[in-house]
């Protein structure tokens, strides 16, 4: 019989548009391989809101082989050993994958190579991160360039069909899903998770359908939090369930500022993947030099910075927009990318924390935690990365929230709050309506900014 080709799985959990799946079924009978992998070096733990998606996609996965009458096999360990033992149990000897941006998984990659034939594919972004390069022929740093350069590059195609697959003559054994334990143990934090999501790629591609079917309204609705007004896909994409090409072909044509605007934001993804390509640590330590020892107040040997890292994880600072946005992370392990700039800007300018506490927070509780997006919008928020705000740029949560209309998402999301009414609910403290189980501001905007800015010059020296 043919030799069985192993196709290994990480962030690309789905059969249509999967070119390791393709290239495989191409060649021989199909071993399709997920490995938890807590142990290579560099590793970042999976956080625990991703754990629970990973579970359901798994599963989900699972049976979209098992309708082909295929399986999916599950180990855990270090991925280089434990797919070299399955290739040697299955007498394998080529490992399909998709190239991946994380430092841990190119290391992988990298032992993989020296023990077995590894095919690597592109298929995580629209490019393959790294290809597009400047004029002087060096990877792109900054945004617009990148997102210009990003849209000339894509011709027209047609995304892969799912590939018929056959089974190998023995199939080897497998890890049970439920004995990896990724759902929460009681008390079970993730019981508004399900009402929210449904993972996998079935709804990946039905949500792709009815969103990217009207994008009008996208460019207006999608800064306001209190609207359902973006694709809510970030989960699926980082999982994999969807590619983002197979996006990029259900909007590709359409024209308008909704379309342009929503393939802007998949540039962003793309972006940020090739500057975690560039510069393996961007998601540990600040791009510019400096910040990381000298700016911030320090939650491990300041009782006063710890309390209110605290505040700020359990949405209880005192500023409705930036408690709706934490309590909804909480709540449901998203929260709305607007949001998600007001309250990381909170953090790091009116609360002088490090931004790497925050994107920490981030990885463990939001589903779509993405090594490479998380970094770049953290330090891009805190004025520390390569194509940056400055960090003298300071958002105005109270401000913000009334302009995006938060009042409704905050009424949501803030029961204490949901007396109020507009324009109350945004500043309660100004108007003289804090209800009382509702915090006081930890810190007066001034008061956050002047400090902020303090911090900065003292800084500069
Ligand atoms: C501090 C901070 C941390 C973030 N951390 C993550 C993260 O860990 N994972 C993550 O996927 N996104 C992250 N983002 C980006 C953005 O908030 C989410 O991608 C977006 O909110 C997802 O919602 P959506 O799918 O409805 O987006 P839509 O508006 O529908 O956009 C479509 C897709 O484009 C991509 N996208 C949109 N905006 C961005 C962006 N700014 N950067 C990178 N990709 C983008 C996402 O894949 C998204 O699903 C972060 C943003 C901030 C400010």
């Amino acid at each position: 019989m043919t030799e069985p080709q192993i196709v290994w799985l990480r962030r690309d959990l789905r059969l249509a548009d999967q070119p390791a799946f393709a290239a495989a079924a191409a060649l021989g009978p199909v071993i399709p391989v997920y490995v938890l992998d807590d142990e290579t070096p560099k590793h970042r733990r999976m956080g625990a809101a991703s754990r629970w998606w990973l579970h359901h996609s798994l599963a989900s996965l699972s049976a979209d082989l098992a309708a082909q009458g295929s399986r999916l096999i599950l180990r855990r360990g270090r991925a280089a050993d434990v797919l070299n033992a399955l290739a040697a149990e299955t007498c394998a000897s080529t490992v399909h994958a998709l190239r991946h941006v994380e430092p841990w998984w190119r290391l992988a990659e990298k032992d993989l190579t020296n023990l077995l034939d590894l095919s690597l594919h592109d298929g995580l972004y629209l490019q393959p991160p790294g290809l597009l390069t400047t004029g002087g022929g060096t990877p792109y740093k900054i945004f617009t360039p990148f997102k210009n350069a990003l849209f000339a590059s894509i011709d027209q195609f047609d995304p892969l069909p799912v590939p018929e697959l056959t089974s190998p003559a023995n199939w080897p054994a497998s890890d049970s899903l439920d004995s990896w334990q990724l759902l929460p143990t009681p008390p079970d934090w993730a019981t508004g998770f399900g009402a929210v999501w449904t993972p996998g790629s079935a709804t990946a591609l039905a949500r792709m359908a009815e969103f990217c079917d009207d994008l009008g309204p996208y460019r207006q609705d999608r800064e306001q939090p209190s609207i359902d007004g973006t694709s809510r896909l970030s989960p699926h994409l980082h999982f994999g369930e969807v590619s983002p090409r197979q996006l990029w072909h259900s909007v590709d044509g359409m024209v308008g500022e909704g379309p342009s605007c929503f393939r802007a934001e998949l540039a962003w993804r793309d972006y940020a993947a090739g500057l975690v390509q560039q510069f393996s640590d961007y998601g540990a330590r600040s791009y510019r030099d400096g910040y990381d020892e000298r700016l911030w107040r320090d939650p491990a040997t300041d009782d006063h910075a710890a309390t209110d890292l605290a505040a700020w994880q359990q949405g209880r600072t005192g500023y409705p927009i930036v408690d709706a946005g934490m309590r909804q992370l909480w709540k449901t392990g998203w929260m709305h990318n607007r949001v998600r700039m007001i309250a990381a800007s909170f953090l790091v300018k009116h609360l002088l924390i490090d931004w790497r506490h925050g994107e920490e927070w981030f990885w463990d509780t939001l589903v779509d935690a993405d090594y490479a997006s998380n970094a770049t919008n953290w330090q891009w928020v805190a004025g520390t990365g390569i194509d940056s705000n400055m960090f003298v740029r300071i958002m105005a949560p109270l401000s913000q929230s009334e302009k995006f209309n938060a009042g409704a998402y905050i009424r949501h999301f803030v029961p204490e709050l949901a007396g109020l009414d507009d324009p109350y609910i945004h500043d309660p403290e100004h108007f003289g309506c804090r209800p009382p189980g509702y915090p006081k501001p930890l810190i007066g905007h001034r008061e956050g900014r002047e400090r902020a800015l303090a911090a900065y010059r003292l800084f500069r020296g």
